[in-house]
């Protein structure tokens, strides 16, 4: 086969060599076709198969369940296998194939287009729902007959047989993206997607190489295909010869070499050459990542994104985490931080990070009911969190950190909940930090240009590039046709960042940056240059900023700082950017 290379966005470092294993999307969409009357029977003989064949997993599934694995998913995958075995599914179908000869894929889908209208029927919700098991469990039998069955290897914990495997898809959710956390791949290329969706956040603290927005690369990359991913240039080489495959293994040993040599540093302190102390702090999505956090040096966490606790709850009882359960997670992180701060954002949910229940506004996610939004429309869930994190700051230090807030009344309220959750935990004589320092995201741009509202009512800023960028530019994030208007360095973000220094500097309150912009290497210099004296960065990316900081005069930095700051000529911010790079190094 001819090798050919692909180009995409890079999200995150390094070099990925290994076989492809596509996920294709389930889907009901399926051929449809007439069966001549003598291959009728071969057509029912094929459905039985598949739905034998999905019993089979079912089962494997069943055994292989980890002893700790949740009791909801044994009881989730026994009612798939029920299921699959009731003559509605199992029989129905085989007989719309003897009677109109329809293929067996059509012949499945006109069954369950028939029971899909008679669940709609139903009063009782809870009956109503299980209409989504019915359409899962076809998903799968369809996925066998269309032999796209090409489900994640079951194994959790390291398995070296999937060690090189490298994730092709059109789209991965970011829920989706949380399984991968148990298996081992080596990396991940999606068709979809941009610099900092959250799919590509999910998968950067995954630490491996990972190329998105590629545009048709699922349609090209064939099953078992050999791939590169060369994350830093975006580049996936897909059946590339030996001699290439050879060149980039030299590569990637001198990567993890460099890697390795990084690990000195993780018990080095962040200060600059002339001694200006930076704080380096982490991002993490589940508590566990604390302790990877720890181990990379953090100061802190910087950001908690609580809303993965949240999501990919298909299978569990309870739709959304329960307070005692939040609680646990929370105090979890605290604990594993031994005594460092832990930020704990609320719930940002909405846009690219869907509920279950897509209980969300679907005109135009991104600028719907999300984040802070979302909590004050369901004060319910707020309160519930609030407590959970409140409970948590009895055991370590905790910070509160509200998303995506423009208005002043949004502050007003959130800090009224915070006051209302205080006093209910104070009646209940549970424990709780009185002072705990409530602070907000500046990721709109509407915040950044009314900065005093929120210094005057805040104990501390985090400004989420992420967002800000999206919003400002107005280009989606997650869509991969509009990446190219992505730009960190655009004046008017450059504009902003300054502005929100400068007013937590005068109102004399922390401020840190934990959006992408805070763990690219490229913009240490500017970002300290400019004042920012605490970033928050997924653990993967900590030491080699470390490294830079360590690297780093400040003294020397000003004028190009002043240069880039000054400029609306992109050629003039590049050109900063790189005189940055020589002139603020070691001499
Ligand atoms: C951001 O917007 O920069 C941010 C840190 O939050 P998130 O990426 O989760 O939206
Ligand atoms: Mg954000």
């Amino acid at each position: 086969m001819a090798s050919f290379t692909l180009q995409g966005i890079p999200i995150s470092r390094g070099i990925a060599i290994g076989r492809a294993h596509l996920l294709h999307p389930a889907s009901m969409d399926v051929k449809h076709y007439l069966v001549a009357q003598e291959k009728v029977e071969a057509e029912v003989q094929r459905l039985r198969n598949a739905i034998a064949a999905v019993q089979k997993d079912l089962q494997m599934i069943w055994a292989e369940l980890p002893l700790d694995a949740p009791t909801e998913l044994g009881a989730f995958l026994d009612v798939h296998a029920l299921i699959l075995s009731d003559p509605m599914i199992c029989e129905e179908p085989l007989d719309i194939i003897r009677s109109r000869h329809y293929n067996a894929e059509w012949a499945l889908v006109t069954q369950i287009d028939v029971l899909s209208a008679q669940f709609d029927e139903i009063e009782d919700e809870y009956l109503r729902a299980r209409k989504s098991d019915i359409e899962q469990v076809a998903e799968r039998v369809l996925k066998v007959l269309t032999g796209t069955a090409f489900d994640l290897p079951r194994t959790t914990g390291v398995d070296e047989s999937n060690a090189n495997m490298i994730v092709v898809a059109r789209d991965i959710s970011p829920a989706d993206m949380m399984q991968f956390r148990n298996v081992a791949f080596t990396g991940f290329v999606t068709d979809e997607g941009g610099q900092n969706s959250h799919t590509a956040i999910v998968s950067r603290s995954l630490g491996l190489p990972a190329v998105v927005g590629m545009g048709n690369a699922s349609q090209l990359i064939v099953q078992d295909d050999w791939l590169i991913i060369d994350s830093d240039a975006g580049v996936v080489i897909v059946a590339p010869p030996e001699q290439v495959i050879g060149q980039y293994r030299e590569r990637q040993a001198a990567l993890l070499k460099a890697r390795k040599k990084l690990n000195r540093l993780k018990k080095t302190q962040a200060v600059t050459l002339d001694g200006v102390e930076i704080r380096l702090l982490a991002n993490i999505e589940f508590p566990q990542d604390a302790v990877v956090a720890l181990e990379a040096g953090a100061s802190g966490v910087g950001l908690f994104r609580s809303e993965f606790l949240f999501m990919g709850r298909t299978g569990h009882e309870q739709k959304l985490p329960t307070e005692d359960e939040q609680f646990i997670a929370y105090r979890d992180a605290v604990f594993a931080m031994k005594g460092r701060p832990v930020t704990i954002r609320t719930l940002d949910v909405g846009a690219d990070k869907p509920l279950d229940n897509g209980d969300h506004s679907i005109l135009n996610p991104a600028l719907g009911l999300r984040a802070i939004r979302y909590c004050l429309k369901e004060p319910q869930i707020f309160l519930t969190q609030l407590r959970a994190i409140l409970r948590a700051s009895a055991f370590g230090p905790v910070h509160i950190l509200l998303p995506m807030i423009a208005h002043a009344f949004e502050i007003d309220q959130s800090l009224a909940m915070i006051a209302q959750a205080k006093s209910e935990l104070s009646a209940e004589k549970v424990e709780f930090d009185s002072e705990i320092m409530v602070g907000a995201m500046i990721e709109v741009p509407a915040a950044a240009l009314s900065l005093p509202m929120f210094v005057k009512k805040l104990d501390f800023l985090s400004v989420g590039t992420n967002d800000l960028i999206q919003y400002t530019l107005a280009i989606d994030r997650t869509d991969h046709e509009v990446a190219h208007l992505y730009s960190d360095t655009h004046p008017a973000i450059l504009h902003l960042l300054q502005l929100t220094i400068s007013a937590a500097e005068k109102a004399g309150i922390p401020v840190s940056i934990c959006g992408g912009m805070a763990g690219d290497v490229r913009l240490t210099r500017l970002l300290i240059g400019m004042g920012f004296r605490a970033l928050s960065m997924p653990a993967a990316l900590l030491l080699e900023v470390k490294q830079e900081i360590l690297n780093t005069r400040m003294d020397s930095l000003q004028p190009y700082v002043r240069k880039i700051l000054r400029s609306y000529d992109p050629v003039t911010i590049q050109e900063g950017l790189q005189q940055l790079a020589t002139a603020g190094a070691a001499t």
